[in-house]
């Protein structure tokens, strides 16, 4: 990587490109900024680790909790290893139907123009996300971690692209998508930094950007923190619509009701069920209905958006779950996630190489082994069995070269390690199954 890509690269993290550097007349040109950013996300990860242990001698992040957080970051972007992002496609639909007029793409009042509309928007697609009970299943992903830091970043939702390129459409009526492909890259990543605790306040910054200081009260389930502070770039749409609240209390972080789960289907998926079944237990067509699209806290006879004094009482004395689990497990865990976001690196850097086929393969071999490490990490009694299927998956992906480690000379151990580690599932699940027998008998 070239000195001059990454200074393009760091100020992509911040939103500080110049409208010279990245305007393009067509979408293909455009970079993939947020593919590009990896490095960074663990580059400042790794900063903030450094800088956490350093001022208050404790690690910010732990496995259990970092693990899930990039998890769902990972799945959130499977879908675009088959098709091009929602927003992207139907925003193209639009422009070539139905546009009104055509902003030059090559001038720096199309690219302001586009900084502040897709801030705009996105500040109407979480506010959504908020209100509309079937849109915040998706979202509450963002906000199921009970820490801050910069993994709670990458925690995003799946589902959530589904709904969020209406909002944009607007914009599609005059200005060029590959102006608006470079800043709802430039937006979303603008939104990795401010999950950090250790920024505490950033002066006259505050009054109009949003900072981690005003990203802190909108994770937080403290009172005065519910549905406030839903800014992207900008904090000023929230001081303008009412929707801002300033840090006081300690900020308790998480959802009202935490779901101590790490595996990432549960994580992805649970509220849809909790929605269904909620909506089952009312009798009126009405009632089930509103259970979908009003907030995530309303009830027959509440406002539209619930009555949040119902909530569990926060007294800033709550401390995150941790799970006990053994130490050798966590390495475990830690060891075989790193190989995955390997293989995870590599599969979107050759896609274009592979089948659908391969792609779909792929994508199942992703989601097995989320699913088998978040089972090891809540210790569930099937863990074992799931984990010695999955070993032997990783072990013919091997003879078949679909795992190749980082370097050539790791080749070796990791086949080495591959192999022990379903040994040592095998013989578990072998132990497990003798054990329930003699119970039996
Ligand atoms: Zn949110
Ligand atoms: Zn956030």
């Amino acid at each position: 990587m070239g000195s001059r890509s990454v200074s393009v690269g760091l100020r992509a993290m911040f939103s500080m490109l110049t409208p010279n550097e990245s305007s393009f007349e067509r979408v293909e040109e455009v970079p993939p900024y947020v593919q590009q950013a990896t490095p960074f996300f663990v580059g400042l990860m790794v900063l903030e680790l450094a800088v956490g242990l350093l001022k208050t001698g404790r690690s910010v992040v732990t496995i259990s909790d970092g693990v899930t957080s990039i998890a769902a970051g990972m799945v959130s972007r499977l879908p675009l290893l088959l098709l091009r992002g929602c927003e992207l496609s139907a925003y193209m639909y639009v422009w070539e139907h139905f546009r009104l007029l055509e902003l030059p793409w090559d001038s720096a009042w199309t690219w302001w123009f586009t900084l502040i509309g897709v801030d705009f928007g996105y500040y109407w697609v979480h506010r959504f996300a908020h209100e509309v009970a079937v849109l915040w299943a998706a979202h509450q992903v963002h906000h199921s971690s009970e820490y801050y830091n910069l993994t709670t970043a990458l925690r995003q939702s799946a589902a959530q692209q589904f709904a969020s390129w209406v909002f944009y459409l607007p914009l599609a009526l005059a200005v060029p998508p590959s102006i608006f492909a470079v800043h709802i890259q430039l937006n979303l990543l603008y939104q990795f930094w401010i999950h950090t605790e250790l920024i505490r306040d950033l002066g006259p910054l505050e009054w109009v950007f949003n900072t981690p200081k005003h990203h802190r009260v909108h994770h937080g389930r403290n009172l005065y923190c519910i549905d406030k502070n839903y800014g992207g770039i900008l904090i000023i749409w929230d001081r303008f619509f009412g929707t801002f609240a300033p840090e006081e209390d300690k900020v308790i972080y998480g959802l009202v009701f935490p779901i101590r789960r790490y595996e990432s289907l549960f994580v992805q998926l649970h509220y849809y069920r909790y929605l269904w079944k909620k909506s089952k237990a009312y009798k009126t067509f009405s009632d089930k209905v509103s259970t979908f699209l009003k907030g995530p806290s309303w009830k027959p006879g509440k406002p539209r958006l619930g009555d949040h004094v119902d909530n569990p009482k926060v007294t800033g004395r709550e401390v995150p779950h941790r799970p006990s689990w053994s130490l050798p497990l966590q390495a475990y865990v830690a060891v075989h996630f790193l190989l995955l976001l390997w293989t995870y690196h590599e599969l979107f850097q050759n896609k274009m190489m592979l089948s659908q086929s391969t792609l779909l393969g792929m994508i199942c071999y992703i989601l097995l082994t989320l699913t088998s490490l978040g089972f090891i990490i809540e210790q569930r009694p099937n863990s074992g069995f799931l984990e010695t299927f999955r070993c032997v998956v990783m072990v013919m992906m091997q003879r078949y070269n679909c795992l190749t480690p980082p370097l050539p000379f790791l080749t070796v151990p990791t086949e080495a390690f591959v192999s022990l580690s379903l040994l040592f599932w095998a013989l578990q699940s072998f132990s497990q199954v003798l054990s329930i027998k003699r119970k039996s008998d």
